[in-house]
């Protein structure tokens, strides 16, 4: 759906200028470009979430943006801080919303704004609020490049804020997978067929050892002389290749019982910090949340699984 061409609001300098001479459409997959002055700006569509902001100035913002179309971009939003401004909404984080860029020396200029999503609720609780804190601060991480499309990416990231807003007592499992899907997107899917040094195909059954720093299953040659080696057994590795593969919407209809995701968590964070620079801080401050929220296991989050039996290593 097209939105015709008058431009939101009084942004100052560039943009105001941007909204007195261009004549453009938003429209779908549609690049544009306007007038102002003599001179042309190049203008362009993004469906974009919104992960970080900072403020700049007495009334501006720079937001960086994951869009599908471009991947990560880092914008100005000027006058987005001025309570009347229509970019105000736009530039909260987590908000999906569609945008008409115009192209800057340094960083391009936010010049239309149509929000899509504002995820209410997971506004509403401090928990849910980090998850999602989390979630756009690893896929920050994730993306080290400007303008390099991560369409699947996007998608999955879409998905995991919906989900976590609709199920935030299944957060752990949808952080984990989007977690797994980065590291696929990343080029580090771990490997858990065949030894990830020699090649060795192994068994889908029975338990093996997992290398986070060579990034996948070892075989019995191999894994004595690992020094970082987990034990994995059968289930664990059946929810990593189930968390690789499914779709997240899907994924919430498979059994796979919270001590399972608890293990999956112990093989997939040193395998997190060793590919990426990184780990965000909001990683840590959720999981210390974690921690004093399974001290007090309130009624209406998952219990520990009693069967359950930490692997050795
Ligand atoms: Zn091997």
């Amino acid at each position: 759906m097209g939105v015709s061409g008058k431009l939101f609001g009084r942004h100052g300098g560039t943009s105001r200028s941007i909204g007195r001479y261009l004549n453009c459409e938003f429209a779908d997959n549609q690049v544009v470009a306007g007038w102002r002055g003599r001179h042309t700006i190049p203008l362009y569509n993004a469906n974009a979430i919104v992960l970080h902001r900072f403020d700049l100035g007495e009334t501006d913002r720079i937001v960086t943006l994951f869009s599908r179309e471009h991947g990560r971009i880092s914008a100005v939003a000027k006058g987005s801080r001025r309570p009347t401004s229509r970019l105000s909404g736009a530039t909260e984080p987590f908000t999906v919303a569609r945008l008409l860029m115009a192209t800057g020396k340094s960083l391009d200029v936010i010049s239309q704004c149509e929000v899509r999503e504002t995820f209410p609720a997971l506004r509403s609780d401090f928990e849910t609020l980090m998850c999602a804190t989390y979630l756009c601060d690893l896929t920050a991480c994730t993306l080290s490049e400007e303008r390099a499309a991560q369409p699947v990416l996007y998608d999955e990231l879409l998905s995991a804020l919906y989900l976590v807003q609709l199920h935030p007592e299944r957060a752990d499992l949808i952080l984990r997978t989007y977690e797994m899907k980065s590291l696929a997107v990343l080029g580090y899917e771990p490997s858990l067929d065949r030894c990830a040094l020699c090649g060795l195909k192994l068994s889908s059954q029975g338990t093996d050892y997992y290398s986070p720093s060579v990034g996948g299953v070892l075989c019995k040659k191999d894994w004595p002389q690992s020094s970082d080696r987990i034990r994995l057994n059968g289930e664990v590795k059946h929810a990593i290749a189930l968390m690789l593969r499914a779709e997240l919407s899907d994924l919430l209809s498979y059994p796979i019982r919270p001590a399972i995701v608890s293990q999956v968590k112990r093989v997939l964070t040193p395998t997190l910090y060793g590919r990426l620079d990184r780990l965000p801080r909001s990683r840590e401050f959720l999981d210390s949340l974690q921690k004093n929220w399974e001290k007090s296991i309130p009624a209406n989050r998952p219990q520990a699984d009693p069967e359950s039996v930490p692997p050795e290593d």
